[in-house]
C-alpha cells in the first residue's frame, strides 16, 4: 500500500517534523485497517499554511492533521523554529522565523561602474 511517505511534500523542512507525525499515525491506521485506508492525496504549502489533502480519515487522526496545519502558522517553514515566526500577506506567502526571512529578501544587483576602474 502506498504510504503518505512516498507522495511529495511540497513544502519547506522545517514542517517535515509535523507531517512525519500524521504520516506515522496514518500508516499505522492503513497497516490496521487495510480495508477502508485514509488517503492522502497532496501535501503542501498554500497561501503561507501547510495543507494536507485527506480523504476517510477517522475523527482522532483528523484532530492530528488538523493540529499539524494549526501548528504550521506558527513554526517556520525554512527551519522549523517557532521564535517570533509571521506569515506575510503580500507576495509570495511564507510563514517564516525573522532569521530565514532575512534570506528571502530579495538580491538587490548592483552594476558595477567599470568607467574609473
Ligand atoms: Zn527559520
Amino acid at each position: 500500500m502506498k504510504s503518505i511517505k512516498d507522495i511529495p511534500w511540497e513544502c519547506g523542512k522545517g514542517w517535515w517534523p509535523m507531517i512525519e507525525k500524521v504520516a506515522s499515525a496514518i500508516d499505522s491506521f492503513n497497516a490496521a485497517n487495510p480495508e477502508n485506508p485514509i488517503e492522502v492525496s497532496q501535501i503542501k504549502q498554500k497561501f503561507g499554511g501547510l495543507r494536507i489533502y485527506h480523504y476517510n480519515a477517522p475523527e482522532d487522526i483528523r484532530r492530528l492533521i488538523d493540529d499539524a496545519i494549526e501548528a504550521s502558522w506558527y513554526t517556520c517553514e525554512k527551519c522549523g523554529s517557532t521564535e517570533a515566526v509571521t506569515t506575510n500577506n503580500s507576495g509570495y506567502m511564507q510563514t517564516l522565523c525573522p532569521e530565514c526571512r532575512k534570506q528571502i529578501r530579495p538580491k538587490i544587483i548592483r552594476k558595477r561602474d567599470k568607467i574609473n576602474e
